[in-house]
């Protein structure tokens, strides 16, 4: 654990690590049933900083027990929407008033710069979890004026109403790990559901630290229970419990399909979050420097490990070299280094698979026929480095074009016309987001429409808020994070019907 001794952590980072860290099951820390535990690395040094609790899944039939208990019978079903709204606005301004340590455990957890991590992870996660509690009052459903044709002459009175679904399973990634525990549990906190939480393995330290903070909340034992572990073991068996009501899953469309499987068992509600190869448009009337700067950081934010990364480039003839160019020319200069280094723009990957995959990304791409304009390999360095890459000469047969990468490789394509253009973005397996750059307001307008992905940013990128909903079309997922369509996820619909 030299890492952390010689690291610039401050004291309450030093001494959450210094302790053991366990599963939160039923409000209390205790050690996984195996009594087995992982090895948490810093991506940037590749040395051991945390050993945490293995869950499997012994360890999450206890965490289920504990949420059903608790949504059945528990506190949790007995508090007011208000007082519930109150606890969910306190879990914000706990994070709020912990975001240095929370933006430092992401940073020796993920990689990614401290600055970034706390001026987006952490403010973003505590925005959710502020957002969310207003909605925990507002739950409402309707009334319906009927008229059944077989019972002419009789007067109903019917309406709906709203209710939890139940007890939740969350499976979440290492990309954004904070903030992924935050979209996942401040809605379903909100419609008064319970929870078993499963973070990435690569990352379950600031997870882990919510846990504490959600009990300093005052959020009561059962409702949440957060049980680091391995996919395979842990994540399986979330998703095939018979007592969990739904499964909420953030990650790879390959696992995404092994959940909807396992989750046919009880006909578990099924929400995904899943990959992305998203299309970033730049027209020749668009301001050019303003878009390089814009699909540069499309690609480069969080080490291109972001679901809708701007990854297909598709530039206007005229422009293609110039805009090739500015990017590559802004690749090249941008400071890689330790996320704690306060001049680092672009950190490490997040694990030495995740370094792996890339590396043989690049290769393949190269080996394909693209031409790397900027970077192209791994950095030679302990950690899990690689250099931030635009491919040029790319096309739609490349596994860099149709394969998402989740690394900083864009991969840049010249196009002529409209039709031309919104056939190429559309050529994709996925369609979670997409970018348009140009200053006619119909072109975008017209892209926005033709485009078939969950969200279309025009004249910037990657804009997250926790009012704006964000999914994704064909095998990008199912069903929508944030805004009010995120409580879609944890109610069911209830119809009533009176004979007056
Ligand atoms: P992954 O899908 O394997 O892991 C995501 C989460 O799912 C983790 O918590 C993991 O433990 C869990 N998981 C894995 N296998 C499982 C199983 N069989 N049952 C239940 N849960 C399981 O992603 P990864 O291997 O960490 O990364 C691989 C690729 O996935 C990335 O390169 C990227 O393309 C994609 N990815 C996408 C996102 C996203 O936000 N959409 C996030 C992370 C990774």
């Amino acid at each position: 654990m030299s890492a952390v001794a010689n690291s610039p952590l401050f004291d309450s980072v030093q001494s959450f690590l210094s302790s053991p860290k366990q599963l939160l099951i039923d409000g209390r820390w205790v050690s996984a049933k195996s009594g087995k535990n992982f090895d948490v690395f810093d991506p940037a040094t590749d040395e051991v900083v945390a050993q945490v609790a293995e869950g499997d899944a012994a360890d999450i039939d206890l965490a289920v027990t504990a949420a059903r208990k608790a949504f059945d019978s528990g506190p949790w079903s007995k508090m007011t929407p208000s007082q519930r709204g109150q606890l969910i606005w306190k879990v914000g301004e706990l994070i709020e008033q912990n975001a240095d340590e929370l933006a430092q455990l992401e940073t020796l957890d993920n990689g990614k710069p401290f600055n970034v991590a706390k001026a987006a992870d952490v403010a973003l996660a505590a925005d959710m979890f502020r957002y969310m509690a207003g909605w925990a009052t507002k739950i409402e459903g309707d009334t319906l004026s009927l008229g059944v044709p077989y019972a002419p002459d009789a007067d109903f009175h019917a309406f709906t109403m709203r209710e939890p679904i139940g007890v939740v399973g969350q499976i979440i990634p290492w990309n954004f790990p904070l903030l992924m525990a935050a979209w996942k549990l401040a809605p379903a906190l909100a419609t008064g559901c319970t929870v078993v939480l499963k973070p990435a393995e690569q990352t379950p330290l600031s997870a882990l630290r919510l846990g504490e903070l959600l009990l300093e909340a005052g959020i009561p034992a059962g409702v949440v229970n957060i049980v680091p572990g391995f996919g395979e073991t842990a994540g399986a068996a979330i998703a095939s419990h018979d007592l969990i009501d739904k499964v909420a899953f953030t990650g790879s469309t390959e696992v995404g399909k092994i959940i909807i499987k396992a989750a046919a068992g009880n006909l578990k509600k099924v929400t995904l979050e899943l990959g992305g190869k998203s299309p970033n448009v730049i027209y020749d009337d668009a301001d050019i420097d303003m878009a390089i700067a814009g699909a540069a950081d499309a690609i480069f934010f969080n080490q291109g490990q972001v679901c809708s990364a701007g990854s297909r480039l598709y530039v206007q003839k005229g422009i293609y070299d110039e805009v090739v160019a500015g990017v590559s020319e802004i690749a090249n200069n941008l400071k890689v280094g330790s996320g704690f280094d306060p001049a680092t723009q672009m950190g490490p990957l997040v694990s030495r698979e995740q370094h792996e995959r890339v590396s043989g990304y690049l290769r393949a791409g190269l080996a394909e026929g693209a031409q790397a304009s900027a970077g192209g390999a791994p950095l030679d360095r302990p950690g899990y480095f690689v250099q931030p890459t635009v491919l040029k000469d790319a096309s739609v047969d490349m596994s860099v074009v149709r394969e998402e990468i989740f690394g900083p490789v864009v991969a840049a394509m010249p196009f002529s016309d409209d039709g031309d253009l919104v056939s190429q973005a559309n050529d994709s397996a996925y369609g979670l987001a997409s970018g348009i750059w140009t200053k006619d307001i119909s072109k975008a307008h017209r892209f926005a429409k033709a485009v078939k992905a969950g969200t279309v940013w025009i004249n910037c990128y990657n804009i997250f808020d926790a009012s704006l909903p964000f999914g994704g079309y064909k095998q990008s997922g199912w069903g929508r994070e944030m805004g009010h369509a995120a409580l879609e996820n944890y109610l069911q619909t209830k119809s009533v019907v009176i004979k007056l």
